[in-house]
């Protein structure tokens, strides 16, 4: 099975063909959010350079499903990451890939109209897809000790969806996208990011938290530790301008933010966001996060303490929508001694691991 990759769009691509491989010039990676920054990458398979009706062009790769998922977990986790984390995440991204092959192509507005000649795109709205330069040897064996399985749920292959740490409790589908039940997707108690939970283990001898994130997480996600339990500030006129440069809205003076709807975690879906020239309701999680914040903020699992309207501080927790597997209590539990199908089992409720249909 074959992927194909839309792995930017910009004026002109750069790159340079080497003998079985190319080099992709300014890649821009975690765009938007905190880690968000431009550097050269080398892929495998094919590369087609398209031309977009704004003038612009896409580079997109064409590449064997398994070879792209090598790259797809040495981007996400760090190479010296717990076996049995790298096992469980090569078989989730495996899953979420063949449905999105499976599903219409991915859209991309360029200039008002819509190009889609691609699955997916290399960067966190998807999975992160950074080619061979962070390759490493033990995600390619977990992708090969687990080839071509996937995780179903009755007869479907499952949407895996996961994030980087649930702060406590993970959540469901309806906070984060359409209003539908997916059955897989529970909301759980997850002890297993707390950072107190692994320090009261390093007590015993067992890992701490500090070496847990510097094991299993890439060294750009290292640069942030504070995300199972944050604090955020910002005076009025600040949040004010943050809403207004973000939203393009006018808000005036923001006076309020009330949390009106709360998914099973304690993420907050729908906000209403009160200014002296506009009130306004928004939702879901994404859109909330984007607009409290210059990149995104953590999470939408927060609540607000307001200072007579001078300053408001947010109080939050976790790190990402929280659907699905938490990556950092998905190392910990890995780092404990549980197997792969146990973390998947936990995370994924009732589903079952199968060979997928070649
Ligand atoms: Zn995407
Ligand atoms: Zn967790």
């Amino acid at each position: 099975m074959e992927i194909k990759v839309g792995i930017l769009t910009a004026p002109h691509i750069e790159y340079e063909q080497r003998e079985n491989t190319f080099v992709l010039k300014n890649v821009r990676i975690g765009i938007g959010f905190h880690w968000d920054r431009y550097e050269d990458q080398e892929f495998q398979g094919t590369l087609e350079i398209k031309s977009n009706p704004d003038g612009t062009e896409t580079a997109i790769n064409t590449i064997d499903l398994e070879d792209y998922l090598c790259s797809v977990i040495s981007s996400e986790m760090s190479a010296n990451s717990p076996m049995e984390l790298l096992k469980a995440h090569a078989i989730i991204s495996r899953s979420w890939a063949i449905r999105a092959i499976a599903n219409k192509p991915h859209e991309q507005m360029v200039n008002g109209q819509m190009v889609n000649d691609f699955h997916v795109c290399a960067d966190d709205h998807c999975q992160r897809y950074e080619g061979l330069r962070r390759m490493s040897e033990r995600a390619v064996e977990a992708v090969r000790a687990t080839a071509g399985q996937v995780l179903m749920y009755g007869d479907e292959i499952c949407d895996c969806r996961y994030y980087k740490c649930c702060g406590g409790k993970t959540e469901v589908w309806r906070t984060c996208w359409e209003d539908i039940d997916v059955p897989y997707i529970r909301s759980v108690e997850c002890p297993y990011c707390n950072p107190k939970h692994i320090k009261a283990l390093s007590a015993h001898g067992e890992r701490s938290f500090d070496f847990l994130l510097s094991t299993c997480l890439n060294n750009y996600d290292q640069e942030t530790t504070d995300f199972h339990d944050w604090t955020v500030t910002y005076t009025a006129d600040e949040l004010s301008e943050i809403i207004r440069t973000k939203s393009g809205i006018d808000f005036g003076q923001i006076t309020d933010l009330i949390p009106l709807q709360r998914g099973a975690s304690g993420r907050i879906y729908l906000l209403k966001i009160v200014g002296t020239k506009r009130t306004e309701i928004i939702g879901k999680e994404l859109k909330i996060r984007l607009w409290l914040s210059k990149t995104c903020l953590y999470s939408s699992w927060f609540d607000v303490c307001q200072s007579e309207g001078r300053s408001f501080t947010l109080t939050g927790h976790g790190w990402g929508h929280g659907a699905g597997l938490c990556q950092i209590g998905a190392a910990q539990m890995a780092a404990e001694g549980h197997t792969y199908e146990e973390i998947l089992q936990f995370y994924y409720h009732g589903t079952r691991l199968s060979a997928a249909a070649q």
